[in-house]
């Protein structure tokens, strides 16, 4: 297969020749332009498949020059590089969505070299062919990781969530990342669906009679949602393994539950009614309606990571925290913190009554087995007892 042909546009030359550098060891051909005039040229004569673009160049702006991508190279995946803040960059990656750009990433300056490395390798997952995500789901290779979740108050572990993994025979532990689009792109993310449940399952079952009683929280897309029979699967599932099915939480994105409500209202509903617990995920990244909101039956309300990380350094981010956690509560919700990164963060989010807390600064994702260790080490240091 030819290499993949990077265009990186940035008018900081040493920042060219880094990427273009950490691309070309990583098997991609790259070729570098750093003034905006040269771009249309560029894309006619190198016709590249990926485009890095910094959005801050000199004599024109990054809005001008996603208006020009829109018309010259729609199809090619764009990466978007900005050295102001996220929301800067959150809201160009809209606007790049918005036009009908494919951005697949978008990275802040300064730039690590282990970022653009995870980059780089995400593309070429591009070339896994669907038998290889199958043949990965058939032969076992991915794995669930567990993350603790805390209760804020009391310092109680309320439980974790399960996030996937991929073990992957020669490039080591694979995010979703790097994965997860794919695999929904190839038709398996029921294949994978349907063992991220058995899997949780089994692991709650197998702590259960260890003494540890946890809820787990699993990640589900709008797919799976449209399938009509998972909280029959899902309950049947539970009475097998003897698990009260109050101890699963289907975790499910904002965006996602809000493509279409009625169906989504729909198996919520029916997920309620067999006593599984339904959590709004990344809340306050897409755009529900208040009045769809309050009909949807969740139970619980994960803010989204982004505002949390960076909460304690921008104003704008702690009051939309802040406003989340009563807005949840208002709608009688638990709300969870999720990317909860130091001490500061957790202390503004217990004066303001957050119920909950999963983060780096708790605990990373990690296996069942060091999960257990990490309960006993944890309740020793913060008295014991279990929600
Ligand atoms: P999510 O459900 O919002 O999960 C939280 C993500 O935030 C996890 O990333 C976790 O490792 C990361 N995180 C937790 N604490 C912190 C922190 O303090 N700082 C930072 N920067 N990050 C933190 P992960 O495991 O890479 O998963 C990414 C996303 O992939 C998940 O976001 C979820 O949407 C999806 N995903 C994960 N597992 C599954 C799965 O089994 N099925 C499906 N459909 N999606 C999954
Ligand atoms: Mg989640
Ligand atoms: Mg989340």
């Amino acid at each position: 297969m030819p290499p993949l042909r990077l265009l990186v546009i940035d008018d900081e030359e040493d920042i060219c020749d880094l990427i273009a550098e950490v691309a070309e060891r990583r098997g991609l051909e790259a070729h570098a332009v750093s003034n905006a005039e040269a771009v249309p040229q560029a894309l006619d004569e190198f016709t590249p498949d990926i485009i890095m673009l910094d959005l801050m160049m000199p004599g024109t702006d990054g809005v001008e020059l996603l208006r020009l991508l829109a018309t010259k190279a729609k199809d090619t995946r764009l990466c978007l590089i900005s050295g102001s803040d996220s929301r800067v960059l959150n809201s160009a990656r809209r606007l790049g969505g918005a036009h009908g750009l494919n951005v697949v990433a978008a990275m802040e300056k300064p730039l690590a070299v282990s970022a653009l490395n995870g980059f780089f390798d995400s593309l070429s997952n591009a070339a896994q062919t669907p038998e290889d995500h199958a043949g990965a789901i058939a032969s076992g290779q991915f794995t669930l990781y567990y993350q603790p979740i805390v209760d804020i108050a009391t310092r109680r572990i309320k439980g974790v969530e399960a996030l996937v993994r991929w073990q992957h025979p020669e490039r080591g532990l694979l995010s979703p990342d790097e994965f997860l689009e794919k695999v929904v792109q190839d038709g398996l993310i029921q294949a994978l669906t349907d063992f991220v449940v058995k899997t949780a399952v089994h692991q709650s079952s197998l702590w259960r009679r260890a003494g540890i009683n946890l809820t787990i929280a699993l990640n589900v897309t709008a797919t799976t949602l449209l399938d009509l029979t998972l909280p029959d699967k899902i309950s049947e599932l539970c009475k097998a393994h003897d698990i009260p099915t109050d101890r699963l939480i289907l975790e499910v994105t904002e965006t996602e539950a809000m493509r279409d409500v009625t169906r989504t209202m729909d198996v919520l509903l029916r997920m309620r009614l067999r006593n599984i617990g339904v959590s709004i995920d990344d809340f306050g990244t897409g755009h529900s309606s208040l009045r769809e909101l309050q009909r949807m039956p969740f139970s619980e309300m994960k803010i989204d990571k982004g505002f949390v990380t960076d909460m304690t350094s921008n104003r704008d981010c702690a009051v939309i925290v802040n406003s989340i956690v009563d807005l949840g509560h208002n709608l009688g919700l638990k709300v969870i913190a999720e990317g909860v990164e130091n001490q500061r963060s957790w202390e503004m989010l217990r004066e303001k009554g957050c119920d909950f807390a999963q983060g780096f600064f708790i605990a990373r994702p990690m296996s069942a087995e060091a999960l257990v260790v990490w309960r006993d080490t944890w309740e020793k240091a913060n008295g014991d007892g279990l929600i």
